[in-house]
């Protein structure tokens, strides 16, 4: 991949060999964590200690861990397991979070994108119904960092519980399950350097959590179904191997700086608020996205629009709308995302291609 420069880090992060060397050691284990004989004894072993090493990277305590196959699965295990209590959630979440929540009330955000706290704490107050609020750490489109501590505060003073999808912080930037008192926490593995395919919901087992699928035990009987034993084993070495993504910020301040260069009228979105280390949102107005994905791709750049859609169709974001940007800038914006393995020579490549590109449209414009 020497002659591509890969800028979409959100979408997912190389697999760090540590994990491939853990996946291919777990591989090679006969049983499975359920049975009682040898073979099942020493898969638990391995669960068990992955559990721990997940645990602790979150700062949470690992019976709290419950395995899934991914963020999507976590973020619905939460969202719908508790079906007596009404849902509030940031208008600003994963559509996986959006879409189990159904028609819940949508917390607004301010045009930073940050969540609006007095209005959580004025939509708590209006109706005394127990509720669960959702809001993630890191908005996965516009990086920008959310104040899940004060959330969880403000949550926790009417009786609610929060939930925090925690996908796109993990591995950007440090935090602590118990500090953050979040009372639910979703985390993905190949947003960090682990496999696809594997994630968690952190959650207390005194929380009465409805599963979501029927089945044997596992997972203290919160989620049924084999665990990924491979996939999990990956999870933790890339736990205990990724950083935090401090030291790539001075990349995407870079980036920022020189696009801004090339195209003064070009608008970064959520600069004003606290934001993750690797992601730029940027619009110019008249390229659309997916045309600016495209030319950018065809000269080896590889960034996303927004969100990534798996239908591989780009709609308009609904983050860009709810932090009230205007549909003609919404439609022009790219997420660039980048990691430890970004070099200058990636950021040279993006900042002659983008630069290529809005040349061409500001003379046909012209
Ligand atoms: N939550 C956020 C904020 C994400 O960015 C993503 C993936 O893009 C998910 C959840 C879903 O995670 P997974 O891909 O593991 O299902």
């Amino acid at each position: 991949m020497s002659d591509l420069a890969y800028l979409d880090w959100n979408a997912t992060a190389p697999l760090l060999p540590e994990a491939r060397a853990a996946m291919t050691e777990a591989l090679a284990h006969a049983g499975n964590p359920s049975s009682v004989h040898r073979a099942g004894r020493d898969a638990k072993k391995l669960l068990e200690a992955a559990r721990a090493r997940i645990a602790q990277r979150v700062g949470a305590p690992p019976d709290h861990v419950v395995f899934t196959s991914g963020g999507t699965e976590a973020n619905n295990l939460a969202l719908r397991g508790f079906p007596d209590r009404r849902i509030i959630v940031s208008a600003i979440e994963h559509d996986s979070v959006l879409a189990a929540a159904g028609d819940a009330a949508r917390l607004p955000v301010t045009g930073d994108g940050i969540a609006d706290l007095d209005a959580l704490d004025r939509m708590l107050a209006a109706d005394s119904r127990p509720a669960l609020v959702s809001l993630m750490l890191a908005n996965n489109e516009t990086g920008a960092i959310q104040p899940v501590a004060e959330a969880a505060a403000i949550a926790h003073r009417h009786g609610a519980l929060l939930h925090c999808d925690a996908v796109q912080a993990l591995g950007k930037i440090s935090f602590n399950y118990s500090e953050l008192n979040a009372d639910l926490m979703t985390i993905s593995a190949h947003k960090i350097g682990g496999p696809m395919g594997v994630g968690a919901l952190i959650a207390s087992p005194a929380l009465a959590l409805r599963p979501a699928q029927s089945g044997g035990g596992q997972e203290r009987g919160r989620r049924a179904g084999t665990e990924n034993l491979p996939g999990i084993a990956g999870f933790a070495a890339a736990c205990e191997v990724a950083g935090d993504m401090g030291a790539v910020a001075a990349h995407r301040d870079a980036i920022e700086r020189r696009l801004l260069s090339i195209a003064p009228d070009a608008r970064i979105h959520a600069l004003g608020a606290p934001r993750l280390p690797n992601t730029t949102n940027i619009s110019i107005t008249c390229v659309i996205s997916s045309t600016q994905v495209m030319a950018l791709d065809l000269a080896g750049v590889m960034v996303s629009a927004g969100s990534a859609c798996s239908s591989g169709k780009v709609r308009r974001s609904h983050v860009l709308d709810a932090m009230g940007v205007p549909p003609d800038l919404a439609e022009c914006a790219i997420r660039i995302s980048i990691g430890p393995g970004t070099t200058d020579s990636d950021i040279d490549r993006l900042v002659e291609a983008w630069g290529a590109l809005y040349a061409r449209t500001r003379s046909r414009a012209a």
